[in-house]
């Protein structure tokens, strides 16, 4: 493991255990400059960032970094230092002139996604116009269209274009921060009680782009939304860039303070559609690429036509024939797939009509344990990773609440919520188990 990756797969760690906010404010810019003889040297940007870790996360780093080279590493020290720019290994660059910070949109950093990148989203009908307003966001942020706002339906690649724009702009050295509405809530709630609500102002004041993806959870959250109309307005007034993304239009959202619903139509409101059969296919052919996989035509014409209203389903539909044909070790026929996809048809219709007891009857049965353990206290694996899949799938497939999601499961809180969904998430990507699991779940609920 290089540097850069055993730093990496810290800040996976870490991240999950601060909050956005706090993360983002305390490890960007933070890289490792030395190992050697189980002692670690950890670059930070400014001493305030030095006096910070040593006084407040210290312990959590020692940890993720113990766990992670099983524990080989003995000692961590933090020393200020300006981001390299060069190959990790080499010599420190002769200038004193600070190098301009560019970080690395490397997978998931500062909560963006290198997947979405604006190079990887296929332009068809539905999308153009959001296409277009992003781009040019992108080129001419705070001035051509302040605040964009996106809506569409579930799975349309909203959260795609918009860290699309993220991405773009962190290339050109802007300061972004990308958040979901109910992380900003959570980290405005947080912030108060621990009475660091300054610090959660600075936070969000000083960044260039503020990405706001699902927006549509703020209804009804009194405080939050007057929170948010102080950011907004703050941004706004200094020509900073706000995008935002909906599951409908800002008139649609429920409980939605006037000032606020004036504001978001203060600039260009872009809506996606479901996407064209021939842009399916593209999306379908671009995935292929992406995967380095080779499909034959009529199957992805098959899928394509199967799979009408959600490009993310689309996607697992076709991640549903690769992993099946990793495990039976060749290419599948059109007539299996055909078979594999049987009763997808009504499936897709009935999908909106999958209730939350449904998805936890599912998973009880696949498991073979109960509802009440499902729900329940007991810490055992056999039943915390059932629930943890539940409450991911019904985040995924339900589209509830955090909250919501936590009084179906055991009258949970939404932060377990949030946790649990973040793990698996993350989990499917590197536990094979899991990622089957998920699969074959996912493929009951449309049966
Ligand atoms: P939303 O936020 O609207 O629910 P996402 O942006 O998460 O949807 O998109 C779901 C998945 O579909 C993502 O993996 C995304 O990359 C993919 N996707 C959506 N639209 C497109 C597109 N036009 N081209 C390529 N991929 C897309
Ligand atoms: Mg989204």
């Amino acid at each position: 493991m290089t540097n850069d990756q055993l730093w990496q797969a810290v800040l996976g760690e870490l991240e999950l255990v601060l909050s956005r906010a706090n993360f983002t404010t305390w490890f960007k810019n933070t890289f490792i400059v030395d190992t050697n003889d189980g002692r670690l040297i950890i670059g930070v940007p400014n001493t305030f960032t030095k006096t910070w870790l040593e006084k407040k996360y210290h312990e959590a780093i020692v940890s993720a970094i113990q766990n992670i080279t099983q524990e080989s590493v003995r000692e961590v020290i933090y020393k200020v230092e300006p981001r390299r720019t060069d190959i990790p290994t080499g010599p420190a660059p002769a200038t004193t002139e600070p190098r301009p910070i560019t970080v690395s949109p490397s997978q998931q950093h500062f909560g963006l996604n290198d997947r979405y990148r604006f190079e990887n989203y296929i332009v068809g009908k539905g999308n153009e116009l959001a296409h277009a307003a992003a781009l040019a966001v992108a080129s001419n942020p705070g001035r051509s269209y302040n605040p964009l706002f996106i809506y569409g339906g579930v799975g349309l690649g909203k959260t795609h274009l918009l860290q699309g724009i993220g991405l773009n702009l962190l290339e050109k050295g802007a300061r972004i921060l990308y958040v979901t509405s109910e992380r900003f809530t959570n980290d405005y709630i947080q912030s108060v009680r621990a009475g660091r609500a300054k610090e959660f102002k600075d936070q969000y004041r000083s960044v260039d782009v503020l990405l706001i993806d699902d927006i549509q959870f703020i209804a009804g959250k009194e405080a939050t939304q007057e929170e948010f109309f102080h950011t907004f307005n703050a941004l706004h007034q200094n020509n900073k860039q706000i995008v935002l993304t909906s599951d409908r239009p800002p008139k649609a959202i429920p409980a939605l303070e006037q000032r606020l619903l004036s504001r978001f139509e203060w600039g260009m409101i872009a809506d996606i559609a479901n996407p064209d059969l021939e842009t399916r296919i593209a999306i379908l052919q671009s995935k292929c690429r992406e995967k380095n996989v080779s499909i034959e035509r009529e199957v992805l014409n098959f899928l394509a036509s199967v799979v009408q209203n959600n490009v993310r389903e689309l996607e697992g539909a076709l991640n549903r024939i690769l992993a099946e044909q990793d495990f039976s070790g060749g290419i599948l026929s059109i007539e299996r797939v055909k078979k594999l996809f049987h009763g997808m048809e009504q499936a897709v219709s009935r999908r909106d009509y999958v209730s939350p007891k449904q998805l936890l009857e599912i998973v009880c049965s696949y498991y073979s344990i109960n509802h009440t353990d499902l729900v329940g206290k007991s810490r055992k694996r056999e039943l915390v990773v059932p629930r943890q899949i539940s409450m991911y799938l019904l985040r995924e497939e339900t589209q509830a609440s955090f909250p919501s999601i936590g009084q179906e499961v055991g009258k949970r809180d939404h932060t377990t919520v949030m946790h649990a969904y973040e793990k698996i998430k993350r989990a499917i990507e590197t536990n094979e188990k899991i990622k089957r699991d998920v699969l074959s779940l996912r493929q009951q609920l449309y049966m």
